[in-house]
Parts: C-alpha cells; sequence; structure tokens
C-alpha cells in the first residue's frame, strides 16, 4: 500500500480521519461522502495513492468497478427511493478532481432532487460540493448499506 502523509483518502485509509465506512477488502475501501450531491453518496477509494485511473491494473480497475456495482445493489435495496445513479470519475483537476487520489463516486438521484435543480452543469461536475453531512446521519447510511452488501444473493454477484 502506497499512501501519501497530507491526502485525505490516505489519512482516512491508515485510520487518522474518521469516516463512514461501507465496505473494506485488501485492495478498497467504500465511505460515505461528506458533501453528499445525493442521498446516500458512496466513494469507492483504492487504497493506493495515484492521481489518476490509469495508474491501476485493469484487475485493479476491474475490481473497482465491481465494488461500485454492488454498492449500486445495495443502495437499491435500502429504501432510499433511488431512481437513478451517477457513477463518476473525475480523473484531473480540469475534470473537477479535488482530492489527487482516484476514486470513484456512486451517487443515487431523484426526480427533481436538489442535484436536478442546480441544472445541467451539475449533472457532469462534482466539484459543486453539497452540504456537508452530519456524521450520525452518515454513519446510520454505512450501517444499512453493510447490512444490504451481505443480504446480496450470489446470483446477482455474478
Ligand atoms: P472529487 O471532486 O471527484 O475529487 O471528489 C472528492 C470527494 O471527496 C468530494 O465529493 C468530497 O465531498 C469528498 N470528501 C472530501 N473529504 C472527505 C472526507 N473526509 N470524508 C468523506 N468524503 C470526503
Ligand atoms: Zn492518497
Amino acid at each position: 500500500m502506497n499512501t501519501v502523509s497530507q491526502c485525505v483518502f490516505c489519512q482516512i485509509i491508515e485510520g487518522q480521519l474518521d469516516d463512514s465506512r461501507v465496505y473494506e477488502d485488501d485492495d478498497c475501501i467504500a465511505i460515505m461522502d461528506i458533501h453528499p450531491l445525493g442521498n446516500g453518496h458512496v466513494i469507492v477509494i483504492p487504497k493506493y495513492h495515484h492521481q489518476h485511473i490509469t495508474a491501476f491494473s485493469p484487475k485493479l480497475g476491474d475490481h473497482l468497478f465491481h465494488t461500485a456495482q454492488r454498492i449500486l445493489r445495495a443502495q437499491r435495496t435500502v429504501g432510499w427511493g433511488l431512481q437513478g445513479t451517477h457513477i463518476l470519475l473525475n480523473d484531473g483537476p480540469a475534470a473537477n478532481q479535488t482530492v489527487s487520489h482516484c476514486h470513484i463516486h456512486i451517487i443515487p438521484r431523484q426526480r427533481g432532487d436538489a442535484l436536478r435543480s442546480m441544472g445541467r452543469l451539475a449533472l457532469h461536475v462534482t466539484g459543486l460540493f453539497g452540504p456537508k453531512a452530519a456524521r450520525k446521519k452518515l454513519d446510520r447510511q454505512a450501517r444499512a448499506l453493510r447490512g444490504a452488501l451481505s443480504d446480496l444473493e450470489p446470483a446477482e454477484e455474478a
């Protein structure tokens, strides 16, 4: 695992900062986003500090995407009224990457939600942060998603 001391995601991976953990394995973690752009916004973070998705092996890329798929399945089952999703990866500052440690967003959407009312541009931009969420709420959501992940049918995992 290569980490960088001033990187917020490396600090989370090292346990130096609070997070609301949804999932963890040898290669990645999934946590609730602290500035959610949708109700239950999760980010999947590899345990290796690289800014760009191109730095990772195809195998790890597959694993990160598969993890994002599983999180999305879990989000669908917890009853938060999810009607659509953005799976988003901002690669580089010009693409509004604000944390230079590669990560995948899974952003739940509902018809008429706040992200929609911010306008079309916001559909493509996470540089526009949502308001900071309360840790208690994020912990509650992480717990619900952990339960939903453990209930996923093996057939859905294929
Ligand atoms: P990006 O703009 O694609 O680099 O996304 C970075 C994301 O990291 C944003 O959605 C932030 O809200 C999120 N973020 C930053 N710091 C934290 C933190 N301490 N815990 C959880 N999410 C964070
Ligand atoms: Zn990092």
